[in-house]
């Protein structure tokens, strides 16, 4: 199958995977957990737990807030100590259930053993009610619920749906060892998926520089013998994990300013979300856990850990040295569109995917100079925009010019920042810009709602 990659922009950057030989490993769990109750796009969920509760792993903690919600589960056994507010990896203040751990003991009916189950449900409202229940959002780090993406507003069809296998963050293979060693129940996720969206093409897209997962994940699903499954083997080239990237490139369509991938019938879900939506239908497990890639040239240990929702960042960094006495930033996330983390006792969320330690010499910027005109951003960005222009109009604070220059359709993936020679901090000034427009559009809609 020929190569394929998507049509506007996007950059090189060295993929530097050096954890992709760290088998997945269990992390032992943590003495507490703090659970965030807001770890998805959308309203935070409710608690339904109270102090003094005793929860088993995989047991409700907190309901959807809203339609555009999820539900929470605990990810350990033992007693809810507080229900308050705790510093997340920013420093901001976070309304958590905290649990003191105690034993390992799972909720009835979760089916915890390694058995493939492989015989799909025929009853689509049923799966989408199972993957509701046990709190699947993309965990490719959108966290945007599933049940809500596949359940398209009507006059929408699927023709498509895509399997975001690209993981195009330099650094991060904890999707690579998925698939390499779970790449079964990611196959029957994905035949799930298809089946739920009325049995359309799934293609499992997966970047040429992981010729093992795009081997072994043609093997599974040719053995499993499921129907209407391909895997597409993709150039190397960031962001190509990008929702509207990856569409471009697999269907040749392109997603417009504001619109959804639906509206070109495409469903997109990342590897490790067709893995819990595999768990959600064919195991009743809900997202309790999920792999994370520690890694870094100057953390002694890389790894990929299965870690527990809620664990904090210092118990899993101390498992496995402590942070290296040269490592001056922690980011989590991959290096182009990671946050840096600024309190390392925040707790992981479903979305955590790596943490990844820098240097001082890997974290120095050039002094930004002026700009020279030279276009190199606006041709290294995928979604069309003009990031000189854009980050003019931030300093000078022009919120209908931004908004008229399509800031809000920025997937702030860096690549401006990335290719720019005067070092401007293009990403950074158009990150703030873009949250002011956004707020100031989402402002005019509840307006607009009082009116009526
Ligand atoms: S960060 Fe935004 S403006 Fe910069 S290249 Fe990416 S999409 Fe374009
Ligand atoms: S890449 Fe930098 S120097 Fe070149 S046009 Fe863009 S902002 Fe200006």
């Amino acid at each position: 199958m020929s190569k394929r990659t998507f049509s506007i922009g996007g950059v090189h950057p060295h993929d530097n995977k050096i954890s992709r030989e760290c088998a997945l490993e269990q992390l032992p769990l943590a003495p507490k957990v703090y659970i965030q109750l807001s770890q998805h796009i959308g309203a935070p969920a409710k608690p339904v737990v109270a102090v003094g509760d005793k929860v088993k792993v995989g047991q409700p903690i907190a309901e959807p807030g809203g339609f555009v919600s999820a539900f929470i589960h605990s990810s350990v056994s033992g007693t809810v100590k507080a229900i308050g507010p705790v510093k997340d990896l920013a420093g901001n203040s976070q309304m958590c259930v905290e649990i003191e751990v105690e034993g390992d003991e799972w909720a009835d009916g979760i089916d915890t053993t390694p058995t493939l189950v492989t015989e799909i449900p025929a009853d689509n409202k049923a799966i989408i009610e199972k993957i509701r229940l046990g709190g699947v959002v993309g965990l490719g780090g959108a966290t945007f619920p599933t049940h809500v993406k596949l359940s398209p507003p009507p006059g929408s069809t699927c023709e498509r749906v895509i399997i975001n296998g690209c993981e195009c963050e330099p650094y991060l293979t904890s999707d690579f060892r998925t698939l390499l060693e779970k790449g079964e129940q990611v196959v029957v996720g994905a035949a799930i998926l298809r089946q739920v969206m009325g049995n359309v093409p799934c293609t499992i897209a997966i970047e040429e520089n992981k010729p093992e997962a795009i081997a072994h994940i043609r093997e599974v699903i040719a053995r499993l013998g499921y129907q209407g499954i391909e895997v597409m083997s993709m150039k190397m080239r960031y962001p190509q994990g990008g929702e509207k990237q990856l569409i471009d490139a697999v269907m040749r369509r392109q997603v417009g300013s504001g619109a959804l991938p639906i509206s070109v019938g495409a469903v997109v879900q990342n590897v490790a979300t067709a893995l819990a939506v595999y768990e959600a239908v064919q195991k009743n497990k809900p997202v309790v856990d999920n792999s994370v890639t520690v890694t870094g040239e100057c953390f002694p240990r890389q790894a990929n850990l299965i870690v527990r929702v809620g664990t904090p960042l210092k118990y899993i960094i101390d498992y496995l040295g402590g942070v290296p006495a040269d490592a001056v930033k922690v980011i989590s996330g991959g290096p182009m569109m990671g946050r840096a983390v600024a309190n390392l006792d925040a707790p992981t969320l479903k979305g955590t995917s790596a943490l990844l330690f820098l240097t001082e010499k890997q974290t120095k910027r050039a002094p930004a100079s002026a700009c020279i005109r030279c276009g190199k951003c606006a041709d290294a960005c995928p979604m069309g925009l003009e990031p000189f222009l854009l980050n003019r109009l931030a300093k000078a604070s022009d919120m209908e010019a931004l908004e008229n220059n399509a800031v809000q359709d920025c997937i702030e993936c860096g690549c401006c920042l990335y290719s720019c020679p005067a070092n401007i901090p293009l990403l950074d000034n158009i990150r703030i810009a873009k949250g002011q427009v956004l707020g100031a559009i989402r402002a005019r809609a509840a307006a607009a709602q009082a009116k009526k």
